[in-house]
This record gives C-alpha cells, structure tokens and sequence, in this order.
C-alpha cells in the first residue's frame, strides 16, 4: 500500500477520550516524542466532573467520603481491578498532573482535600465526585449553607428542569426556589441547545441581555443556579462578569451530556497538548497495528489519504463500546484492532441481569483486557502480547467505572502508569 505520509515517534496513543488526552500528557511531561490518533467527541468528557471513586461495593451502592480510603477498601476487596495495580500515589499524581494542566489552559478544578464533593445533578440528585469545575464551587458551598437559592430553567432545554431540582433537594435545601426565562435571542425557538448559548456569552450584550432577565427575579436569594451555558473557554470571565452585572454569585449545573463542561474538557486538551511536543492526529481512526522488527505500524484513516505511523511503543486507549474499542457481536465481544482475549461473561444471556436497574450492574460492564502489572494486555496463556504494548482506561476488565463512580480517576491513573511501563 502507499502512504500519503509517515511519522515516526516512541510512542503512539490511540484514543482520543480521558485516558488518550491524559496518557500524552504524561507523556509529553516526560520529554517522550508522542503522537495521539483518536476522535475526540465531545460525549465521551460528559459531565466534565472528575469522579476517582465515589460508591464501593456497588452491589451496596455504598458511597465514600474519602476516595483514597475507598481505594484501601476496593483493592482489599477487588483485586483484579486496575486499581489494585497501581499505587495509590499514582492516583492523586496523574490527578494533579491533569488538573495542573486544564488550569494553566484556563479551566480551574477545585477539590476539598482528600474528600468527595456532592455536587447537584441535572435531576436534583446529589453525585459523589473529586474534582470540581470551578464554575460549579458556589453551589456546592451554598447547598452547605443552605443559603437562600434561585436556579434558572431555560425555556426550550431539554433534560434540565429547574422545578424538579428544586423539589428533590426540598428536604435538604429548603430555602431554593425556582424560575424560568427565555434565552436572549432565542425566544422563538421551540428547542434550545446548550452548546450555542454558552458560544453566545463570549460577546458582552448578551451577558447583559442575560443579566437584565435574571436580576429581577433574584430578590432574597443569595445565589443562582443555572445549567452549565457560562460562556466555553471563557468560563470564568464570563461567570464573573455575569455576576458584577445579577449581583449575587453564581453556579453552575452539568446538563444531561453532552454537556458543555464535558467540551470545555476536551477543548483544553485540544488547545494545549500540541505545546508540549504532541503531535495530534485528531478525526482520524486507526484501522490496522502490526508489528515489523522492533516497531508499531499503525494504519490511520480509511480510503485517502492514509497515513502510516511507526511507533516504538503503543498505548491502547481506546475505551470500551462508546469509542469502539470493543465490539459486541452476536456470540462474543471482541476487541477490533488487534484481536485480543477479551475478559467476558461466558454466554450471551449472562451479559445483562434480567432488571436494567439492578444495583449489581451488568457483567458486561466488567468486560475488558486482563492486564499484566506493567499494563501490557494478557494472550490466551497469560503472557504479555507484545513487550511494548500497553492498555489504560476503560477499556480495561474487571471495573465498572460509571457505576462505581471512577471514570476519570481510573483513565487518568492508568495512563499514568502506562506511560511509566513504557518508560522504563
Ligand atoms: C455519559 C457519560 C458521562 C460521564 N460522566 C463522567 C463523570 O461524571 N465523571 C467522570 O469522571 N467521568 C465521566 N465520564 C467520562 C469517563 O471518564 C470516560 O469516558 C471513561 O473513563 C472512559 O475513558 P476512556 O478514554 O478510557 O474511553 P473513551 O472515553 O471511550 O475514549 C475512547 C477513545 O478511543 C477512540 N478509539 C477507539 N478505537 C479507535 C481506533 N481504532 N482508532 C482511533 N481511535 C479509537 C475513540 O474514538 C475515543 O476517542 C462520562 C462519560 C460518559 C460517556
């Protein structure tokens, strides 16, 4: 075959979603000459909170304050899960690394140390996370205090209702109240959709369009909620600005996904991995891996042009179902690029439990690569595929990450340790 063109580096990651982002980062803080092939959709950053461990055991739904501790508990309790393969150092490491960098690129976390943070969902349910938008932070405070609230309904948004967030958090938040209003601009519209609201709050009028609507219906509330819309990159500004012209602080909400902090996440990392050295092959899928002599090649991109990377190591970020790094067909789930043994349930019929609700989660959800301690995927006998083949994230077996609250903490520390493995 012809290539339209051929790059060479030491480490291909494949994967554009947390785990890809996170493992070049690490990487490229490490001087490691990397290039990162993926598609980056904006689904797979919903909500844009960074969850490390929030419920153990799930059969339970047992939720923790403290997620390191959690992590004591589930390693002594799991100990086929990825987390009992890293260190818990690694854990609050690659979350500082990761939040180091979306700060510096404009998009501060705040965390109450060691301990997870309750944040108030699109349905007025109260979810256990770690890292917190800082967009969000004045709500958190103001559910401690009680403070007298007012939360924004936008007429024509779907899967936000201000009403219902105000009646499921009644019995711990009495003094909230709600109110709707249409969004500047977009009175006429039958639907509205966050993506361009928060694009329009870059220009100043419309801050101030927005401003006049709300500031009226303020009164004695002491602080307003609306959905996560303030602005993209520009978040803060905006929320600051927004709150000189209401008068009173503000908080975000994260909206059914895709939600915007979820965009905002993956900007930030589109924005500023190419600075360190990353070379991205963004939109792009890798269609082929084979192994010549001591290298990776990677075919990228199917019909043309088609690229060709040659890599001296590959990290397998490629998550499970949602990015296509596994797929279900009718007997058996497999795993597309390479072939290998993927961890399942024995029988179809297992896959699911009878009731979609069921608190244990479904055993297709621990479906996934078997690891050695190096991250290197298992063959059939147990032993590493190839020397220099690494996996990270979701895509790996024996978790459960949304059910257990894990998803970020899980791609951020595996990567870390992957991108390790490779480096030693
Ligand atoms: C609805 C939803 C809500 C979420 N909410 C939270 C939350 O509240 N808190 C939290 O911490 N996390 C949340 N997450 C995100 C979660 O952290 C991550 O999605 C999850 O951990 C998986 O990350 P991943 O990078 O391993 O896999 P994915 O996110 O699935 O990314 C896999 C990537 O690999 C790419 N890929 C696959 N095959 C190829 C190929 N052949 N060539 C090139 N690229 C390929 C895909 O395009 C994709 O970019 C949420 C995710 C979803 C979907």
């Amino acid at each position: 075959m012809v290539f339209d063109d051929e790059i060479n580096c030491d480490l291909a990651i494949i994967g554009a979603g947390m785990t890809g982002m996170a493992a070049s980062l690490f990487a490229a803080d490490q001087g490691v000459d990397t290039v990162q092939i993926g598609v980056a959709s904006q689904i797979i950053f919903s909500s844009g909170l960074l969850d490390l461990l929030g419920v153990h055991p799930v059969e339970e739904g047992k939720t923790w304050e403290d997620p390191f501790k959690a992590f004591d508990q589930l390693v002594r309790d799991l100990p086929d899960h990825p987390y009992a393969r890293i260190n818990k150092n690694h854990l609050r490491e690659s979350f500082q690394e990761v939040t180091g960098f979306l700060a510096k690129g404009g998009l501060p976390y705040q965390v109450n140390k060691d301990r997870n943070t309750r944040v108030i969902t699109s349905l007025g349910t109260l979810k256990p996370t770690y890292g917190v938008p800082k967009t969000m932070w004045n709500g958190v405070k103001a559910l401690q205090k009680q403070q007298p609230g007012l939360i924004i309904d936008i007429r024509g948004l779907r899967g936000f209702s201000a009403r219902q967030i105000v009646e499921t958090l009644k019995p711990i938040w009495p003094e909230l109240r709600h109110s709707r209003i249409s969004f500047p601009d977009m009175q006429s519209a039958r639907e509205v959709y966050t993506e361009p609201m928060a694009r329009s709050l870059a220009v100043p009028e419309n801050r101030i369009k927005l401003a006049n609507l709300i500031q009226p219906l303020v009164k004695n509330a002491g602080i307003v909620g609306l959905p996560a819309i303030l602005g993209m990159q520009d978040s803060l500004q905006v929320q600051q600005h927004l709150e000189e012209l209401i008068g009173c602080p503000l908080f975000e909400i994260p909206t059914m996904p895709p939600s915007i902090p979820g965009l905002r996440l993956r900007e930030t990392f589109e924005m500023n991995l190419p600075a360190k050295g990353v070379r991205l092959l963004y939109q792009n899928r890798v269609t082929q891996i084979s192994r010549h002599k001591d290298a990776f090649l990677l075919e990228i991109g199917s019909g043309s042009p088609v690229s060709r990377v040659r890599a001296k190591g590959v990290i397998m970020a490629t998550g499970r179902f949602l990015g296509k790094g596994l797929y279900a067909d009718r007997k058996r789930i497999r795993e597309p690029l390479l072939n290998l043994p993927v961890y399942q349930p024995g029988i179809r019929p297992e896959w699911h439990r009878f009731d979609f609700m069921d608190p244990r989660g479904h055993l297709i959800n621990r479906a996934g690569l078997e690891i050695d301690s190096r991250f290197r995927p298992l063959n059939q006998s147990g032993k590493p595929v190839f020397d220099n083949l690494f996996a990270a994230g979701s895509i790996l077996a024996h978790q459960d990450w949304m059910r257990m609250k894990c998803g970020s903490g899980l791609a951020m520390a595996t990567a870390y340790a992957a991108v390790n493995a490779f480096l030693e």
